[in-house]
């Protein structure tokens, strides 16, 4: 098998992954080896590549949007065939047993492990992964169409639940990077009217072709009050913005792992029960319920395919600003160069 390796970050100019040969997988009990056929390459793998997010162990295989076959089973495996489609995730296990576990959150487990971080990722042509952390790909969409869902579309499917947006209700989203691209075809698919925010002028007018009702800059405050925000861009003064836009009762959530400090603001914008909260990875529920809905809307991708090979330059480009959807790495022997 061959897989993208990361020994020590570097900025992504350096080309800090290199391109190893390794013997074939073995499943342990309970896992499953894939044969990677495409890996969505998300901003979080740059910042572990680059090094702003401190690496759990080194070398390690990034990616953690991977779609492939079930090539063996460990000992155990019942619910998979060989053959099947598969989906990984973030979330590569968690603990089952703590108190966070059993309640429904294994997102916030504190033993909770995570794809291309803690264990080898999908920037290769063969991982492993924990057979009950895995989950199907419904018909309908490509391998390469699938896998930017399984990051961006899933948490942002996550943040607008913790929304509390309802059918109808008038949303706003803050930042209109890949995540919200494809929140937005769920919240126009529940009804909700759109509000976009972002200091991306091309993003601007792309959010009002794809069906926005308003779009704006990212301090600019929309003509109505919200029922709830979800805030993408890691900008602190941006939280505030959509509180400030909002209805009494109403929630902003925080889709963003590292956020710069969130400015003084007064009590008024809080007070009358609206509410701030943060969204942290995801649950195998989300991602089962979102990629059932993803086919029913359908959610439409962007996808800018690179073969394995070119990871560094996937990467690089995402750093430059480079990629107008999704980045995806393909196993496919040629698959079109971006
Ligand atoms: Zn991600
Ligand atoms: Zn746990």
């Amino acid at each position: 098998m061959k897989a993208q390796l990361l020994t020590g970050p570097g900025p992504a100019a350096s080309r800090p992954l290199t391109l190893v040969e390794r013997s074939a997988l073995r499943p342990r009990p309970g896992e499953i080896a894939i044969d990677v056929a495409a890996c969505g390459v998300c901003r979080t793998d740059l910042q572990l590549v680059e090094g702003d997010l401190p690496a759990h162990r080194l070398p390690v295989v990034p990616g953690h949007q991977v779609v492939g076959r079930v090539a063996a089973l460990g000992a155990a495996v019942e619910r998979w065939q060989v053959g099947d489609r598969v989906g990984v995730a973030w979330l590569g296990g968690a603990c089952g047993h703590c108190d966070l576990c059993r309640s429904g959150h294994e997102n916030l487990c504190a033993d909770a492990e995570f794809t291309g971080w803690d264990r080898d990722g999908g920037y290769a042509t063969s991982m492993l992964a924990r057979a009950d952390f895995s989950f199907p790909i419904p018909d309908g969409f490509t391998d390469e169409e699938a896998a930017p869902l399984l990051c961006g579309g899933v948490i942002g499917y996550r943040s607008l639940r913790i929304s509390g947006i309802e059918p109808g209700g008038r949303l706003g989203l803050y930042g209109f990077g890949a995540s919200a691209l494809l929140a937005i075809q769920v919240a126009l698919h529940w009804g909700c009217e759109v509000y976009v925010a972002t200091r991306s002028e091309v993003e601007q007018q792309r959010a009002l072709e794809m069906g926005a009702v308003w779009a704006g800059a990212a301090h600019d405050r929309p003509p109505v009050d919200l029922d709830a925000a979800v805030t993408f861009a890691p900008v602190g003064s941006v939280v505030v913005a959509a509180l400030s836009a909002l209805r009494p009762g109403g929630t902003v959530a925080i889709n963003a792992i590292h956020l710069d400090r969130i400015p003084e603001f007064d009590y008024d914008l809080l007070w009358r029960e609206r509410s701030l909260r943060s969204v942290a990875n995801f649950t195998r529920h989300d991602a089962e319920e979102f990629l059932a809905l993803a086919v029913e809307i359908p959610v439409r991708t962007l996808s800018d395919l690179f073969p394995l090979a070119e990871a560094n330059t996937a990467l690089e480009r995402l750093s430059e600003g480079g990629i107008g959807g999704a980045a995806v790495l393909s196993t496919a022997p040629d698959p079109p160069s971006a």
